[in-house]
């Protein structure tokens, strides 16, 4: 061996069975509680089972006392401990929050195949979406009856209860020709009641066979006075979602 190199612990090797059982025989002191005369060969069993200053945990830790201490203060620990009482309580929470937790994991996993099947299916479901951002300006302008486009009809309000289909067609007719509708053989005026609004008013859809004379009707009869039916009318380019409106008008327009 030489001295100049220090020895590494790698070089060192267990000592023999005999020479070991001598050495456990020396006799020597605990650190933390200062006993003396302890035989080496029983140390750990003194810092683990009975050394009075050796850092022990409450007997109550599995149910969460986070007390630790000096083995001597754990009885005196033990009778102030708040935990241990508890036990049947904090045990049977524990064991269902545990129970919860393992759920929780199980639904994440589930929630995450699920996204990544999502993912898979994505390309179709991207363009969809894509028109969807787009959708309040695509329904506005979009066409259900495919002759007609929206900018050709214009939607008026403040008409009286007792408004007839020939009213309008008269009134409007002066503006530009009315559509004719060769279906239901009658020219596109619609009349939208509601019975449950109290002042009776009513409103109503009126196509044109372009969009200028719908664009002329709101220039002209926007915010209009109509002195033979008492009201002040309002007149827009129609813009609502044509099925519905279409359904009520051909409704009205059959009785
Ligand atoms: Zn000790
Ligand atoms: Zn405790």
């Amino acid at each position: 061996m030489c001295l100049k190199n220090p020895i590494s612990i790698n070089e060192l090797t267990q000592a023999s069975r005999p020479l070991r059982n001598i050495l456990d025989q020396i006799r020597v002191q605990c650190t933390l509680c200062a006993q003396t005369d302890l035989q080496r060969g029983n140390f750990v069993d003194h810092i683990n089972k009975i050394c009075p200053k050796s850092v022990v945990p409450c007997q109550a830790a599995d149910i969460k006392c986070p007390w630790q201490g000096p083995r001597d203060e754990l009885q005196s620990h033990i009778s102030t401990c708040v935990f241990e009482p508890l036990r049947p309580v904090l045990s049977s929470l524990i064991a269902q929050n545990r129970q919860l937790i393992d759920q929780v994991q199980k639904h994440d996993n589930e929630i995450k195949k699920l996204i990544q099947q999502m993912h898979q299916l994505q390309p179709t479901a991207t363009n969809e979406s894509n028109d969807e951002s787009d959708s309040s300006s695509v329904s506005k302008f979009s066409i259900d009856d495919s002759n007609q486009k929206e900018e050709d009809a214009i939607f008026i309000r403040n008409l009286p209860a007792t408004i007839k289909f020939n009213d309008l067609f008269d009134l409007f007719s002066k503006i530009g020709r009315i559509k004719y509708n060769a279906n239901t053989k009658k020219a596109e005026v619609f009349i939208f009641k509601n019975p449950n609004k109290k002042d009776g008013l009513c409103n109503a859809k009126v196509v044109f066979i372009n969009k200028e004379s719908a664009a002329a009707a709101v220039v002209e009869y926007n915010g209009k006075h109509i002195p033979q039916w008492n009201t002040r009318l309002q007149v827009n380019i129609s813009y609502p979602k044509k099925k519905n409106l279409n359904e009520v008008g051909k409704t009205y327009n059959r009785k």
